[in-house]
């Protein structure tokens, strides 16, 4: 789960880390009011979506000369054109897409005069298991381009969880980013306490860029984008309530209501499978067979009619969906009341691509004999390549 910038600040805030004086605003007057509030003469005007670039963002509805997503204001007015300008528009950036995001959210904070922007994230290492720190000196730049242009410029170290966060740490970020006397010991503390708010929060990623060194030598987050464990969120109550529904995928979100995961790909071929494993077999499988997979999609180990059918109703609401294969091993759960839940599903939405079942398992039989009487045009198939070629076979046929 993602949270906007202004929600991450607050958050980081909380564990100590410096962060600029700032308001959200849902209106173009709240954005106005949250001004009056800071000290000025310079203010920041940002766009809250989940999706960084946006400083050199687009807006769809505006021309091609106007400003991006974060913009300067020195007077009221200022504040008031830029909130005018963006709040309902639709911003593209290099990570939206082409699509854009609409800007439904403002946040306002005290802009401050930048000497330096660096960049600092904490993230997960997959390959080390561990936390671990990114930082780079070429701050409020794409960190990808900088990766691939310079990668030498960009220094990782992981943080062993017997130890946690340890004074050395703190100095490598220091070092890292060239800083000495007090600004070096401004970074120190404030890696320590990103540390703790990565912790604290089970979060996934905290990416930091801009860490900006202000006129006056202060180290300040100027743009922050946290992501949590979706895992983990159970035993943070209160970090659930900054969810954003409305900048999530809609076919996932409905997915993540009946507890499914489901994640949109590019082909033609919906999937519904039971287990992540056999899940990506079933992808690999179509992949052989010259197809692509429209999606991922577990129904998990207790599924029943009600998820077969929300499942159904999202793989067939999504129209790049030529063809269905269903993929299910029958374990603890009977292959007959698969067979039931699959043919409530497909009489109930009105089934209007070919669909292959494959089932295995407890009562298999019986559930063949399901599909079989049901009287729709269920293509049986007795293995996980048979099942493959068969709907690839079918989807052929229709086109
Ligand atoms: P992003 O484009 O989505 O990554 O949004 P950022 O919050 O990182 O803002 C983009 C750029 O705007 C930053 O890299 C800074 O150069 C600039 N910026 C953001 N806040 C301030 C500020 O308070 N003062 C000044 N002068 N520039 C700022
Ligand atoms: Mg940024």
């Amino acid at each position: 789960m993602n949270i906007h910038e202004y929600q991450a600040k607050e958050l980081l805030a909380k564990f100590g880390v410096p962060v600029p004086a700032g308001f959200a605003a849902m209106s173009v007057e709240e954005a106005v009011e949250a001004s009056k509030k800071l000290p000025g003469p310079l203010y920041v005007v940002k766009a809250q979506i989940h999706a960084g670039g946006r400083g050199k963002g687009k807006f769809k509805e505006l021309p091609a000369e106007a400003k991006g997503g974060v913009r300067l204001a020195k007077t009221e007015d200022e504040v008031r054109h830029a909130a005018t300008e963006m709040l309902g528009n639709t911003l593209v950036t290099i990570q939206t897409g082409a699509a854009g995001k609409q800007v439904n959210r403002l946040y306002v904070t005290d802009g401050v005069d930048i000497a330096k922007e660096f960049y600092l994230a904490l993230l997960v290492d997959r390959a080390t298991g561990r936390v671990a720190f990114v930082v780079s000196t070429e701050g409020g730049m794409d960190i990808e381009t900088v990766a691939h242009d310079t990668p030498e410029k960009i220094h990782t170290f992981d943080v062993d969880p017997a130890t946690g966060f340890m004074p050395h740490h703190g100095r490598a970020v220091a070092n890292a980013l060239g800083l000495e006397g007090d600004l070096a010991k401004q970074a120190q503390s404030l890696a320590g306490k990103v540390y703790d708010a990565f912790l604290g929060t089970d979060a996934s990623q905290i990416e930091i860029n801009p860490l900006a060194v202000t006129d006056d030598n202060k180290l300040l987050v100027l743009d922050a984008k946290v992501g949590f464990d979706s895992n983990s969120l159970f035993r943070h109550k209160d970090l659930l309530e900054l969810r954003d529904e409305t900048e999530e995928d809609p076919m996932e979100l409905e997915a993540s209501k009946y507890d499914l995961a489901y994640i949109k790909l590019d082909g033609d071929i919906g999937c519904m499978v039971n287990g992540a494993g056999l899940a990506m077999a079933t992808m690999d499988i179509i992949k052989l067979n010259g197809m692509f997979p429209a999606n991922f999609l577990d129904v998990g180990g207790g599924a029943n009619k009600e998820k077969v059918t929300a499942a159904f109703k999202i793989i067939l609401s999504d129209p790049a969906v030529k063809g269905i294969l269903v993929n299910i091993f029958g374990g603890i759960m009977r292959c007959d009341i698969i067979a039931e839940g699959i043919v409530a599903a497909a009489k109930e939405v009105n089934l209007a691509v070919p669909l292959v079942v494959r089932l295995e398992g407890t009562n298999v039989q019986q559930g063949k004999d399901i599909l079989a009487n049901s009287g729709l045009p269920i293509v049986a198939a007795n293995d996980l390549g048979d099942a493959a070629q068969k709907i690839v076979a079918e989807v052929k046929k229709v086109a």
